[in-house]
């Protein structure tokens, strides 16, 4: 249970005083999640990314150029637009005894301008000053001050990150309110360390960094920030050294096999193991022989081979008498792992189950049986293998795909359905070295980094999305050749994203072109319509499937060659990396195209860049990394890495390891916090979103 004194921190960020349900609406869209409301605790740990220093007074000649100032100066003269047609600015002179400064403003509302800026009045205006023509000139000051304005403007003022229509202004007053709701939280550092460095309390760091008296409040170094970023990765690694430690109270046992199953296997498959599935599979097997419970993460770029490996690791385990569980986070993933694993699973006298959220209640029955009395050796399933109801005679190996696709709480759930049963979790997006104890705590791990003998390059270009045409013209070359294409946007329509191309609308415009052959799949589709759209793609009876980021996670169809991404700008690297893995399987030689919409900025255009560069996992992990802190990825969070709310490993490795340390010694001293620090330290947990540890905990 959460205590009671944070209830005010998690109650909806649209319920603050002064808030209406508009500007409600606005900060779910900023801050919230899916079927998560923005609450107060969201708007406290959205710290500004910068500041703006109103604290100089520069006169008119000395003020920088192009950067925000506050200048004084008399109003010396009004020039309304006059009768001109079209957008003529209203313009107001103003001047100081070094210079004269024209202040331009573009609106209706004259009588705004005349009563903010009399004539022979002193003001102070804030904004921008630019030279045009020879002469300085401030578009739209974003201030314009009287003596009282000016006593009330934030020497310092914080710059947060926004979203459309929601303005500054607006943003600050919310986090105002909440920062008004920052209850008396007991102190979860230990003290003398506390003290030692100096650091404030939580709140007091939150007040700090929220009403900045120096920019260099939100230097990573700065103290706030220190214990802010501290707090958070604290939580991380008490929540991990409480995984781990479950892990290790729960002793494992030797596994071996006889070789038998997985003899057939391999003689069934069309192709030979590569070196790096080898090894893999060597660390693999010798850690379930081993008498301590497995924990590794496989590492393999999308098309590297991974399932194969993990088949093999079933088999290992199935040899040794034991059942397996493989976990994936889609439906869609299932079927196919279902299809290819029932084929080859038969070869070596392997029986294969489904258990999905949408099996007849006939089915699941069955299902239920052979798992409660062992004649199923391998489940495949989604969240529905977590349920109560699903019970195995001996479960000894778990494998889950897509890894990040799950949280913590839900890898442990299964965990508890066997006796200390080994634990594969794959990854097709790698993981720098560095980011792997900071996920997964002291997890082994493998990599499988080359890809499989015969794979095609995938040519990557990029274009605006005004060459749309063209490019479906080509298009319509290439499946007169029998190219299979996937078209990928980013979100379903009912959505407020004016901009953004839905699914739908550009199903309907293939369809145009195309007839028939289009097929569209997206996540709020019935799963049978999308498995049909799916099935009918990958028989060919389709040859463009239009999908949103569904397509994301694991679908394998060898024929499709050409991956289209729209609005690729709006995509994570990892995320583009993992899409453009879909084609490029089998014989035919593929392409990937990522359509923008231009301008690009800065950032998308880096990421854009590196695909184009490489299609080496592990080179765009690093890059993805070095990118991100720009903070404006969509998929942060799909992409496997931890997502920091204010902690940036790159500035806070030291910490890191600090954090580690005092983790264990919390875990080793008080692990299921029942002392007056361990009391606090749940709130941490709950702050930073690192409540399944809580949970692990009360579970006992
Ligand atoms: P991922 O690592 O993305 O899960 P998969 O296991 O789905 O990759 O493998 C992608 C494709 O490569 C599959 O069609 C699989 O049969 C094939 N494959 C796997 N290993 C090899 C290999 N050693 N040689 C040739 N093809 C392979
Ligand atoms: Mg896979």
């Amino acid at each position: 249970m959460r205590p009671a004194d944070l209830n005010p921190l998690f109650a909806a960020a649209s319920a603050l005083r002064g808030i209406g349900p508009k500007t409600g609406a606005l900060l779910d869209r900023l801050l919230g999640r899916k079927g998560q409301p923005a609450r107060v605790i969201d708007l406290l740990l959205h710290l500004p990314h910068a500041t703006i220093d109103r604290r100089a007074r520069p006169k008119i000649r000395d003020a920088a150029r192009d950067a925000v100032v506050v200048i004084e100066g008399r109003v010396t003269a009004h020039h309304p637009p006059g009768n001109t047609r079209g957008r003529a600015p209203y313009k107001v002179l103003i001047e100081d005894d070094t210079g004269d400064v024209t202040l331009v403003f573009f609106l209706n509302n004259f009588a705004w301008v005349e009563k903010a800026l009399p004539i022979g009045t002193t003001r102070w205006v804030s904004g921008k000053l630019e030279s045009w023509d020879g002469h300085l000139q401030m578009v739209h000051p974003d201030r314009v001050m009287d003596e009282e304005g000016l006593k009330a403007l934030p020497a310092v003022e914080p710059i947060y990150g926004l979203t459309d229509g929601l303005y500054p202004r607006i943003l600050t007053k919310a986090v105002e309110a909440a920062v008004g709701r920052m209850p008396d939280l007991p102190e979860w550092l230990e003290p003398n360390r506390a003290i030692l460095l100096g650091w404030p309390s939580f709140a007091d760091a939150l007040l700090a960094v929220h009403y900045p008296t120096s920019p260099s409040v939100l230097d990573p170094q700065s103290q706030p920030m220190q214990r802010l970023a501290y707090d958070e990765l604290l939580a991380s690694q008490f929540a991990l050294a409480t995984v781990r430690g479950r892990m290790r109270d729960n002793n494992g046992r030797p596994t071996i096999g006889t070789g038998v199953a997985s003899d057939r296997i391999l003689a069934a498959l069309p192709f030979r193991l590569t070196a790096g599935q080898e090894e893999a599979l060597a660390e693999i097997r010798a850690d379930m022989a081993g008498p301590k419970r497995m924990l590794r993460l496989l590492q393999g770029d999308v098309g590297s081979g991974k399932t194969i490996v993990a088949l093999l690791a079933m088999a290992t385990a199935i040899e040794a008498g034991h059942q397996t569980a493989l976990m994936v986070p889609t439906e869609i993933l299932a079927r196919q792992h279902f299809e290819r694993l029932t084929t080859l699973g038969a070869h070596a006298g392997i029986t294969v189950a489904l258990l999905t959220g949408r099996d007849k209640a006939s089915e699941r029955a069955k299902t239920l049986e052979g798992l409660a009395n062992g004649a199923i050796a391998l489940v495949i399933g989604t969240h529905a293998l977590f349920q109560d109801s699903v019970v195995f005679q001996d479960l000894g190996l778990i494998v889950v795909d897509e890894q990040h696709r799950f949280g913590v709480a839900q890898r442990l759930a299964l965990t508890e359905k066997g006796r200390s049963a080994d634990m594969l979790l794959m990854t097709a997006t790698p993981i720098p070295r560095t980011l792997v104890m900071t996920v997964f705590g002291d997890m082994d791990a493998s990599a499988v980094r080359e890809k499989p003998a015969g794979r095609q390059s995938i040519e990557t270009r990029a274009a605006p999305i005004e060459r749309l045409s063209e490019v479906v013209a080509a298009m319509q070359r290439s499946i007169e050749e029998g190219a299979r294409v996937y078209w990928v946007c980013p979100l379903v329509t009912e959505s407020e994203e004016v901009d953004l191309v839905a699914a739908e609308e550009r199903f309907e415009t293939l369809c145009q072109v195309f007839g028939d052959k289009v097929r569209l799949v997206h996540g709020q589709m019935k799963p049978a319509e999308r498995d049909a759209a799916v099935a009918d793609f990958a028989s060919g009876e389709a040859r463009i499937l239009v999908a949103t980021t569904v397509i994301e996670v694991g679908i394998d169809v060898p024929e499709a060659s050409i991956m289209v991404i729209e609005h690729a700008e709006r995509f994570g690297l990892a995320q583009l990396h993992q899409l453009r893995g879909r084609v490029g399987r089998g014989q035919a030689r593929s392409s990937c195209l990522l359509l923008y919409k231009a301008p690009l900025g800065e950032t998308p255009g880096a990421r854009i860049m590196t695909m184009r560069e490489t299609e080496d996992g592990f080179r765009i992990a690093e890059e993805d990394l070095r990118l991100r802190g720009e903070g404006e990825l969509i998929g942060t969070r799909q992409s496997g890495l931890p997502s920091f709310r204010v902690a940036n490993l790159d500035h806070h490795a030291k910490l890191l390891t600090e954090a580690r340390q005092d983790a264990a010694d919390l875990y080793a001293t008080d692990p299921t916090l029942k002392t007056p620090r361990g009391e606090a330290m749940r709130r941490l947990l709950y702050l930073f979103e690192r409540d399944a540890a809580v949970r692990l905990i009360e579970a006992g």
